[in-house]
C-alpha cells in the first residue's frame, strides 16, 4: 500500500491519524511516510523507498536502529518474561550504572517515559522545598505535564498562560516563564520571588526549540540562584543524557543539578525514562518517603536489557569524539552547500546532534529560534524527504547522528542535499 492510502486510513482511527502530533508533518506540509522498517542508519517507508535517517527515533537511538546485541538481549530477556511488576535483576544492573555514570545521582527511579520523569521530578522538588512556582523557559519542552505545558506572557519573566487547551489557568500560574540563556532574567525573578520557588527546570543544552547551546554563565547563575534560595535545579537530560557526554550535559559542563530527569538514550528505543539525584532527595519517594509515583511496567525487564547494552556498547567505545567529527562533517559541508546558494542560515551543534535554522541570526533563545523562516524549512524537509533524506519534521527540533552512521552515508547525505537544493 502506499503511503497516502494508510495515512488516510490512520486518520479514521488515530487523531491526526497519529500518536504524537508532529508525525503528522503539519509543520512541513506534504503527506507522512508511514515506516516498514528500519536498521542501522536508513529507514524504509511502505512503498520500499530508503531514507538515510537523521531523525534517529527523535534522538534514542544513539547505536543506529536495531544494534544486533540490543536486540539480542531483548530477544533473549522476552523468553523468560515481558514484564514481571516486581523487581528484576536488570533493574538493579541498570540504577547502578546509572548512578555511576551521572555524576549528581546517587539514586534513581525508573518510569516508562520522559514525560513521567519530568512531571514526577516536579512533584518530588515541592514535596521536598514545600514550595508551589516551578520556573521553565520559554522554547525548552520537558513532555506534555500540565504545569510544564505552559507559555510565558509578553514580558521578560511571565506567569504561565495553558500552552494547551485542558490546562486550568490557576495551575499554569504556579509556572513562571523566562527567555533561556538570559541570566539576568533568572537573577531578577529570584529576587521577586525566589522564597516561593520549588524549583527551576531546564534542558542544559535545548533540544527542542531547535538545538540551543546555553552560556555557561547562565547555567552558572541556575545553580547559584537555586542554591542561595533553596530551591532545587532540574536538568532535564531526556535530550542530552548520553548523548552530548556519558554522563550528560552536567558532566560537560561540570555543573551538578539536584534532579536529574533521563529518558531517549537510556532505554535503547524501548519506552524507558528515570529520576533521580542525591540520596537525600530521592528518599522522599514512595515507599522510602512520602512522595507517591508508581508504574505498572516501570523497570520492565526489556527496556532494562535494551538500556544496559546501549549504556555498555557507549562505555566500551567511547564514540563521542567520533560523533562529533561526524557531525561536523555533514555541518560544515551543509553549511558550504547553503553558503554557496546564498541562503541564509546558522547551524547550532554540539556533539552529535545539531539544528540548522533559516535566518541570518544567532539563535540563542526561543524569539531568535522563531525568526527563522519556516516556509523555507518546509521546502528544504520536502525536496530531503525527496531525495531520500528522513531529518525532523519541524524547524525547531534538533538532528540526530548515530554509531551506525558512516563517512560514506555522510557524503551520499550531502551529495542529495545538494540536489534537493537545486531543487528549490
Ligand atoms: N524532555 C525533553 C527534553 C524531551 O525532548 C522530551 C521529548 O522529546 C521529553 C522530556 C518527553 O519525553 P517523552 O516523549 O518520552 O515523554
Amino acid at each position: 500500500m502506499r503511503n497516502t492510502d494508510l495515512f488516510e486510513m490512520a486518520k479514521r482511527y488515530m487523531p491526526g491519524g497519529v500518536s504524537s502530533p508532529v508525525r503528522a508533518f503539519k509543520a512541513v506540509g506534504g503527506n507522512p511516510i508511514v515506516v516498514e522498517k528500519a536498521k542501522g542508519s536508513k529507514i524504509w517507508d511502505v512503498e520500499g523507498k530508503e531514507y538515510i535517517d537523521f531523525l534517529c527515533s527523535w534522538g534514542p537511538l544513539i547505536l543506529g536502529h536495531s544494534h544486533p546485541l540490543v536486540v539480542e538481549a531483548i530477544f533473549q530477556q522476552a523468553q523468560k518474561g515481558l514484564s514481571y511488576g516486581l523487581t528484576n535483576v536488570h533493574e538493579i544492573t541498570l540504577s547502578q550504572m546509572v548512578c555511576q555514570l551521572v555524576p549528581s545521582i546517587e539514586k534513581v527511579r525508573f518510569v516508562s517515559s520522559g514525560t513521567e520523569a519530568t512531571m514526577s521530578a516536579i512533584r518530588l522538588a515541592r514535596a521536598y522545598t514545600k514550595r508551589k512556582y516551578v520556573v521553565k523557559f520559554d522554547g525548552c519542552y520537558h513532555g506534555h505535564y500540565d504545569s510544564l505545558l505552559v507559555s510565558g506572557g509578553s514580558g521578560v519573566a511571565t506567569f504561565g498562560v495553558p500552552g494547551t487547551a485542558g490546562v486550568p489557568e490557576e495551575l499554569a500560574k504556579l509556572t513562571l516563564v523566562l527567555p533561556y540563556n538570559d541570566h539576568l532574567a533568572v537573577k531578577e525573578a529570584f529576587n521577586k520571588y525566589g522564597e516561593d520557588i520549588a524549583c527551576v527546570i531546564v534542558e542544559p543544552v535545548a533540544g527542542n526549540m531547535g538545538v540551543v547551546v546555553p552560556d555557561f554563565e547562565f547555567l552558572k547563575v541556575l545553580r547559584k540562584e537555586t542554591e542561595k534560595y533553596g530551591a532545587l535545579l532540574i536538568f532535564d537530560e531526556v535530550i542530552t543524557g548520553f548523548r552530548v557526554s556519558l554522563g550528560g550535559a552536567q558532566e560537560l559542563f561540570g555543573i551538578n543539578p539536584d534532579i536529574t530527569c533521563l529518558g531517549k538514550i537510556l532505554g535503547g528505543g524501548m519506552p524507558l525514562g528515570a529520576y533521580g539525584g542525591r540520596e537525600e532527595i530521592m528518599d522522599l519517594v514512595s515507599p522510602q518517603g512520602f512522595v507517591y509515583q508508581a508504574g505498572t511496567l516501570s523497570g520492565n525487564p526489556l527496556s532494562m536489557v535494551a538500556g544496559i547494552k546501549t549504556i555498555e556498547m557507549l562505555t566500551k567505545e567511547k564514540p563521542y569524539s567520533y560523533l562529533e567529527l561526524l557531525t561536523k562533517k555533514l555541518v560544515d559541508g551543509i553549511s558550504e552547500l547553503l553558503k554557496e546558494k546564498g541562503i541564509p542560515h546558522r547551524i547550532n551543534w554540539i556533539a552529535s546532534m545539531f539544528t540548522l535554522f533559516f535566518t541570518r541570526g544567532d539563535v540563542r533563545d526561543f524569539k531568535s529560534a522563531k525568526a527563522s523562516d519556516v516556509d523555507m524549512f518546509g521546502k528544504f524537509f520536502r525536496a530531503l524527504l525527496g531525495q531520500g533524506i528522513l531529518i525532523p519534521p519541524s524547524q525547531f527540533e534538533a538532528w540526530f547522528l548515530s554509531l551506525a552512521h558512516t563517512q560514506e552515508d555522510i557524503d551520499i547525505a550531502l551529495e542529495k542535499i545538494k540536489k534537493a537544493l537545486g531543487s528549490l
